[in-house]
């Protein structure tokens, strides 16, 4: 199963601010390139641990999730613990960087890394 999550600094941040978030995921949706979306206002605040280390132990069959939000390498250090924590595999999140895009671009990037990585 795939998911995908969307974060975007709690709506404030200007690196978020050129794209239609909801227009994001209901195209994922529509095109059926993943099992399942969600917006998170800020994943790497402790609410944020707390949702994605209950998501992924709650949920043994997430072989990969998406993260479209910020710089890949951050994410991969903010979410160490909760990823840890719930026993899920750091190799199967993949960071998605869609800071300053507009929808169409942000797609695009979304599409490309799912693509990529289907095997
Ligand atoms: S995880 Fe990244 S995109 Fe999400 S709130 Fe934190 S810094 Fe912003």
């Amino acid at each position: 199963m795939k998911g995908l999550l969307l974060c975007v600094c709690q709506g404030t941040c200007p690196s978020f601010q050129n794209m239609n978030i909801f227009e994001i995921l209901n195209t994922l949706r529509r095109e059926g390139l993943v099992d399942f979306v969600a917006i998170h206002p800020q994943l790497c605040a402790d609410d944020g641990d707390n949702f994605l280390s209950t998501l992924l132990s709650a949920n043994g069959k997430i072989d990969k999730l998406y993260i479209a939000g910020c710089d890949p390498k951050m994410q991969v250090k903010m979410f160490r613990d909760a990823f840890e924590k719930a026993g899920f595999e750091k190799t199967k999140h993949y960071g998605v960087d869609i800071r300053n895009m507009d929808t169409v671009k942000a797609l695009e990037t979304i599409k490309k890394i799912i693509k990529d990585t289907d095997n």
